[in-house]
């Protein structure tokens, strides 16, 4: 199924989104849907997605393979920050959802993720640097926050920039 991007204005943008059980997890329809949002992902040019922004209000977000040291893109289901560090970093961010609009961000520049794999298993992420951005922006779309509510300031462009997430 070809999914759209849902953008600011649609609720389900804003919605908080609901917990995966494991059972619902093992379900073909939602290996499908998992598929489906790494290929929304791909043909939308972002480097992270999480599924409410293709108007699906399920806790599943998707990053790229780009940051992570793994052969295929990342799936993290219920993923969940267990620790921040307390450095912070700023860097400017842009959002499939908020289309055109750039801000930089504030964030923790480390941080302990635990998640479920696609396949149900437990995974504990520690990261920094892009990958600790990315985990922190999805999280955020699961709990119905944009970047654009923790950017210091915004602005609007044209020009292409790496960090749609
Ligand atoms: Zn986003």
């Amino acid at each position: 199924m070809s999914l759209r991007i849902y953008t600011i204005q649609e609720p389900e943008v804003r919605q908080e989104s609901t917990p995966i059980s494991v059972e619902e997890l093992r379900q073909p329809a939602m290996q499908q849907f998992a598929n489906d949002l790494i290929e929304a992902m791909i043909r939308f040019q972002g480097i992270g997605i999480a599924s409410c922004q293709v108007g699906r209000t399920i806790r599943m977000v998707v990053i790229t393979k780009e940051y992570t040291e793994e052969k295929e893109h990342l799936v993290l289901v219920n993923p969940r920050l267990v620790s921040v560090a307390e450095k912070t970093s700023v860097l400017e961010e842009g959002c499939l959802s908020v289309p055109g609009v750039f801000g930089p961000v504030e964030r923790p520049s480390k941080v302990r993720v635990k998640a479920l794999s696609r396949n149900g298993e437990p995974l504990d992420i520690k990261a920094k640097g892009m990958l600790a951005r990315i985990l922190q922006h999805e999280i955020d779309h699961i709990n119905g926050i944009l970047f654009v509510d923790k950017a210091s300031t915004i602005r609007e462009t044209q020009e292409e920039i790496l960090t749609n997430v």
